[in-house]
Order: C-alpha cells, then structure tokens, then sequence
C-alpha cells in the first residue's frame, strides 16, 4: 500500500487516501517519492467541471528515487534519482516532438491531469520524460524545477538572446525569480519588473541589475536604460498589462514579427515569450547539474498549509 493526494470526483475535496501499490506498466518505473511540489494547475485541475481523469493523484512536480523499472526502460537503473514533470509521455514523432518542443504534442499525456501524478508515497511514471536529478540538490529545492524551473528556462531560452544583452523579466513570482536565476546563468544583463517592491528586492539579491516598479515601468525601461532587447512575460495569461509592458519596453530595433497559435497568446517568434507549463528538455538536467547546485536555488514565496500533508503520504 501507498498514500497519495487525489481529486475521487470533479471539484471533490482533495483527500490524502490509502492506494494500492502502482506496479509499474511497459515504458514505465516505480518511483518512491521524496517531496512534490504544489503548482496552480493542480488547483485549476480540482476546479475543473469535467477533469479528464478521476480519481486522479495529482501533482507534476516530485522527485524520488526508482525503485523497480517496468519492461523496455534500459535508460534508467534503480537507484537513480528522478524528477517527475507535467509532460508524461509524448508520441515521439510528430513535428512538435522532432524538433524539441514536446510541449506542443497533441498526443501527450499529462502527469497528475492525464495520468495519475507524484503527490503519493510511490508512483509508477513513464520513464520518457524522467529528468535525472543531481544528488547534491534537496528534495524541495528541486521540486519546482520540474514545472516552475523549466517554464522560466524556457522563457528565457526563447527570446534568443545573446550574452551580454539585456532581458525584462516581468513578474517575480514562482516563475520569475527562476527566469532571473536563467537569464544571469546565461550571460544576460535582468531588469526585473514587479508590483511589489519586497519582490523586486530579492530579484536584486539574486543577480537583477536593473530593478523596477510595474507602474510606468516601460517607460522608465526606455527613457532611463535605452529600451530592452528582450523581453519575458510570466505574469499570467490573463495580464494584459503585463503583455503590454513587455512590448513597450523594447528597444527600437528589437524585432517582433509573429504570433504563435497555440492558446492565441503565446508569441514565441518574436522576441517576448509567455511559456506554457512544463517545458522539458530530457538532458537539461544533466547538462547543467553543476550550476544547478550552485545558482538555481528556488525561494520560498509564501507559506503554504498544504505543504504539510506530505508528511501523511
Ligand atoms: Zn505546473
Ligand atoms: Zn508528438
């Protein structure tokens, strides 16, 4: 037996419930779990009139160990320290696949919407989209690399720009005080943009040069620093204000030409970027392991009660 946080029907309270032991299926691992993070999309998935799976174990944002691996999964041994993400398994050929953006395949499966998540004591994962974890990097630290982090490095990596360039992140939330942490590992000079001036003291304390009020903030970024030559928007979809700033604070030449059709809003080709959850490229981890564990350092924002029913899982 195992325990786990699952949604039994739509816009059910979520309990904490005895579950049977997951035996992992072909392609997948057993996983027993060392924490999971808690992101806004479990809460929008527990407000949904007809998720698309119940009962559902929620969460996309665990990292634990493997413990036994299912048939055909030769990249993993038990033992090895993974992080589970929202992206559970793409079909592995489609446009979107074979070019790395995985995010967009209409063939995914979702941890913790489509398939069952990581908020339990064990969970059986696909292994495809498991990212491998450094040793050296707490449980809860890691956590929200899984869907938080790779957002934010997504956002980033997207404006495409160079070293030495200088990036207005907007927003320094969950998600923005990790695109900071990017862009600086990046070379990029950050000007960070938040409502909230406590905010807009940390992403000084963690490598922002330029750091400014949300109100006429445009403005400032042009008339007192010459304009952006990249923006990153991760202030919500449904703020507008912030779009607009984004755009405002360009420098002339930056250039801006398409927007992306995926959700109507997301304008990748140009050079702001709104990112969709759970970005994953598989090697990333491995790649940068070692800055990971001596620059990427997630904060905590806010205190939140249902961090405490881990400790019932
Ligand atoms: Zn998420
Ligand atoms: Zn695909």
């Amino acid at each position: 037996m195992t325990r786990g946080l699952v949604l039994s029907r739509a816009q059910a309270p979520v309990v904490v419930t005895d579950l049977a032991l997951p035996e992992p299926a072909e392609g997948q691992v057993l996983i027993k779990m060392e924490a999971c993070g808690i992101c806004h999309s479990d809460l929008f998935i527990t407000a949904m009139e007809k998720p698309p799976l119940v009962p559902l174990v929620l969460g996309h944002e665990g990292i634990g160990r493997i413990q036994k691996l299912g048939a055909g999964v030769s990249c993993f041994a038990p033992g090895d320290r993974v992080g589970v993400t929202f992206l559970a398994s793409t079909c592995g050929v489609c446009e979107w696949c074979r070019s790395g953006r995985e995010q967009y395949c209409p063939r995914q499966l979702n941890s913790g919407y489509t398939v069952q998540g990581a908020l339990a004591g064990y969970v059986a994962a696909f292994a495809q989209h498991l990212a491998r974890v450094p040793e050296g990097l707490s449980a809860t630290e890691a956590a929200p690399m899984c869907c938080a982090g790779w957002t934010a490095y997504r956002g980033v990596k997207e404006t495409g720009a160079a070293p030495g360039a200088t990036v207005a992140i907007f927003g320094m939330g969950g998600l923005g005080h990790l695109a900071v942490q990017f862009a600086r590992h990046a070379g990029l000079r950050v000007a960070a943009v938040d409502v909230s001036e406590d905010k807009l003291a940390l992403a000084r304390s963690i490598g922002a040069e330029i750091a400014v009020l949300a109100e006429n903030a445009a403005r400032s970024l042009q008339k007192e620093y010459g304009g952006m030559d990249a923006a990153v928007v991760l202030t919500g979809a449904g703020c507008w204000s912030g779009w607009r700033m984004g755009l405002l604070s360009f420098r002339r030449s930056t250039p801006f030409s398409k927007a992306s059709p995926f959700a109507g809003v997301s304008l990748e080709r140009g050079r702001i970027s709104r990112t969709s959850c759970a970005w994953q490229q598989p090697a990333w981890s491995t790649r940068t392991s070692s800055s990971m564990r001596s620059m990427m350092r997630p904060r905590c924002l806010r205190d939140c009660a249902a961090a405490s029913c881990w400790g019932e899982l």
